[in-house]
């Protein structure tokens, strides 16, 4: 199946950034969010990244108006009607999800793929919402999209090779590396990530090492560009400690239960770089 029209539900920080990449190759592109700031806010984001690349000669001026041109916003769900493919990068809910994809189902022409961009929901949970199971896939990019090469193609239980086949040659024309991974909980990503963030917590909340020196063993010994506690900053720790719940609850196996000290960070509000301290202080 060929996509040309692609519709992304929700213009938050990966939303818009999925929009911009799809604009950048060609597809075009309707940015959905139930509200109007922040449809507008997406869009400005996009605007400027853009315009940071032309200022740095990694793009002209023409092929940002030309990119810019591609994407028009949307406040109506019922816009789907035009779509091959809807990318649903909206909260980590499954019941606000499962609306979505309920709405989709009637509104998406019959050939249109529905693909969310969850972190650690179920896909074959989501699918059941629709009547087209086999058309509904995840596709998981990673934060910041336009710069992050690797998408998590998530098959549920009842994906069709086709969709599979479809979602992949997309990805291959975003220029990003497709890795197909089955729907179990956290995927490979987070499966692997979640837990090393919450062991490098727990050596914090034993007093093995300070949060500085736990990051400068992982940058240092490991080579990883960022400590696992600041990553954890960026990425949100109530995220990180939903994800670890996932991951509990999904396996029932007590190796991923979250660090108290995680739960009592993100019980007082502490939840990393957005509320203005993590394990870090910003601002
Ligand atoms: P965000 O909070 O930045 O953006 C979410 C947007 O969705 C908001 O603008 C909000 O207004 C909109 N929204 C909420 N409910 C809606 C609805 N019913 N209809 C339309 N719009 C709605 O969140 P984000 O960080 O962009 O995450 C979005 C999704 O991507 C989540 O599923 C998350 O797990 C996943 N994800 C996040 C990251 C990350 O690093 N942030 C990485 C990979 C995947």
């Amino acid at each position: 199946m060929s996509i040309k029209n692609v519709m992304v539900i929700g213009a938050g920080q990966m939303g818009a950034g999925i929009a911009q990449v799809c604009a950048q190759s060609g597809f075009e592109v309707l940015l959905h969010d139930m509200n109007e700031e922040a449809l507008q806010k997406g869009l400005k984001n996009i605007e400027k990244l853009l315009a940071r690349n032309v200022e740095k000669g990694k793009m002209s001026a023409e092929d940002k108006s030309v990119t810019m041109n591609r994407l028009s916003p949307s406040s109506d769900l019922k816009d789907a009607a035009a779509c091959d493919l809807v990318i649903e990068a909206v909260v980590e809910n499954m019941d606000v999800k499962t609306n979505i994809f309920r709405e989709l189902d009637q509104y998406a022409p019959k050939h249109a793929i529905l693909a969310s961009n969850t972190s650690s929901l179920p896909i074959t949970e989501i699918a059941a919402a629709t009547d087209r199971p086999d058309q509904v896939i995840g596709m998981h990019f990673m934060n910041p999209v336009p710069i992050m090469k690797l998408v998590e193609i998530i098959r549920g239980l009842q994906t069709s090779e086709e969709t599979y086949e479809s979602i992949k040659a997309m990805t291959d024309e975003l220029n990003k590396t497709p890795v197909e991974v089955k729907d179990f909980p956290g995927f490979v990503s987070n499966r692997i990530l979640m837990p090393m963030i919450n062991e490098a917590i727990y050596t914090v909340y034993e007093g093995v090492a300070s949060p500085e020196d736990v990051d400068r063993v992982m940058k240092l010994g490991m080579n990883h560009p960022m400590g696992p506690l600041t990553l954890a900053d960026f990425i949100g720790l109530d995220t990180c400690l939903y994800i670890m719940e996932v991951l509990h609850e999904g396996f029932g196996d007590s190796k991923y239960r979250p660090c108290p000290l995680l739960r009592q960070y993100v019980k007082a509000g502490w939840l990393g770089k957005k509320s203005g301290r993590g394990f870090y202080q910003y601002n």
